[in-house]
């Protein structure tokens, strides 16, 4: 129940004029939200007030609501003492906190098939070619560690693009055999697998509300305190600041979460997304994963068969992937394709680059493939999760057939 999609049963029109449950395929942007986000914001609506300002019972609620929502995802995260928990607008903002917070001669090692917000905001980068295995991903790992003194490593936890799962647990055990720092973007891992700070091997951890079907804007970055106390606010402003005198320049800046949080808070956000990792912390995940990985195999296995469309992957077909598929088209547009696929079918993909401009044209330089737009490579991508159905696979499967055919 409290996992049920909220709008699961949402209705479209096709060009044809049948009316069709919309077949929503593209949870990897940004997933439906479920009922225990709804209903913990339509919970708090009626009270909420400021956070950390002002007093009365709308305020207290605020406050009060917001820092147990920040405990919560401690919990989810498996926080311990050296941790702090920063609620943030998104991935793309918590990796960009964090990306000011390092340490002065920081290098950043990391590899080149990254989404755009693990792959930008980073100063000092040793950008690594995307391995082909996990084993040439370790071993380019230490070979980088060997000649860089200062780093951190920065890795997605699973592959917006491929859905291909990291080995970031031993890529943190390379890391912290240097003595290095390891940072994981999950923002699309932590919607299919538990994200145990310890368990990863991670000092750090970002994701987002939104892919994390709590469409209200929060997103978080979980880590170590240490270098987020040592560094300038994310934020410049009231609440992130403790004391301000007279003079510009005079500001003693608040530590812990505060520092980075200036402004009023995202509280609907925040709540929203506890609510979330509460309602997945008491789910089955086995039995979650288990559904998914019956659609995955079905997706594929179904994609095989269709004429011009083939899978793509960065460590081969055998890789364990949440459920994301990226598949090139031969000769085809991805673009025109997906629009056929919303039109005629009812199901919605994405095409394109999926803000990891490297890695797709990677992948397309290594598979024949249509081009989007002016020129420009692009895949046809489909995502899911929570809510997902086999109809939908198997509506997008005699989509994309019939759509390829004409
Ligand atoms: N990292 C990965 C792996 C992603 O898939 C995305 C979103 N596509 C981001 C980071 C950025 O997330 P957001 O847009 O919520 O900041």
């Amino acid at each position: 129940m409290n996992l049920d999609i909220v709008g699961d049963d949402l209705k479209v029109t096709l060009s044809h004029g049948e009316v069709v449950r919309f077949a929503h395929l593209d949870y990897a942007a940004s997933a439906p939200c479920v009922r225990a986000a709804a209903d913990a914001v339509q919970d708090l609506l009626p009270r909420y007030g400021s956070v950390h300002r002002g007093t009365g019972v709308r305020a207290n609620a605020s406050t009060l609501a917001y820092e147990l929502a920040r405990d919560v995802v401690a919990e989810f995260v498996g926080a311990g003492e050296e941790h702090e928990i920063v609620f943030t607008r998104n991935t793309t903002d918590a990796l960009n906190l964090l990306a000011r917070s390092l340490p002065p001669g920081t290098t950043t090692i990391l590899f080149d098939g990254e989404h755009h917000a693990n792959l930008l905001p980073w100063p000092n980068q040793l950008r690594l070619p995307t391995p082909s295995s996990p084993q040439e991903a370790i071993a380019a790992l230490h070979q980088a560690l060997k000649t860089t003194r200062q780093a951190v490593v920065t890795i997605t936890g699973a592959s917006n693009v491929t859905g291909e799962v990291w080995p970031i647990r031993e890529l943190a055990d390379v890391a912290h055999a240097y003595g290095v720092r390891m940072i994981v973007d999950a923002a699309q891992l932590a919607p299919h697998h538990p994200v145990s700070l310890t368990e990863l091997g991670a000092d750090y951890l970002a994701f987002s509300g939104h892919k994390l079907y709590a469409p209200f804007g929060a997103g978080v970055l979980a880590g170590r305190a240490d270098w987020l106390d040592a560094a300038p606010p994310h934020l410049a402003g009231g609440g992130a600041s403790a004391v301000v005198g007279d003079r510009p320049g005079e500001i003693t800046w608040a530590t812990g979460p505060a520092r980075h949080e200036g402004g009023t808070p995202n509280l609907l956000g925040a709540v929203a997304l506890a609510a979330v990792c509460e309602a997945l912390a008491t789910a089955d995940r086995d039995a979650l994963l288990a559904h998914e990985e019956t659609l995955l195999a079905r997706l594929r296995d179904g994609l095989a068969t269709v004429p011009g469309a083939t899978e793509v992957s960065v460590f081969g077909p055998g890789h364990p992937r949440v459920g994301i598929v990226s598949i090139a088209l031969d000769g085809r547009d991805p673009a025109e394709i997906a629009g056929v696929l919303g039109r005629d079918h009812g199901v919605g993909v994405r095409a394109g680059q999926f803000c990891a401009h490297p890695l797709v044209r990677r992948l397309t330089d290594s598979a024949q493939t249509g081009t989007c737009g002016a020129g420009t490579p692009g895949l046809l991508r489909a995502s899911f999760g929570l809510g997902s159905t086999a109809d939908d696979v198997d509506r997008l499967l005699a989509g994309l057939r019939a759509a390829l055919r004409t």
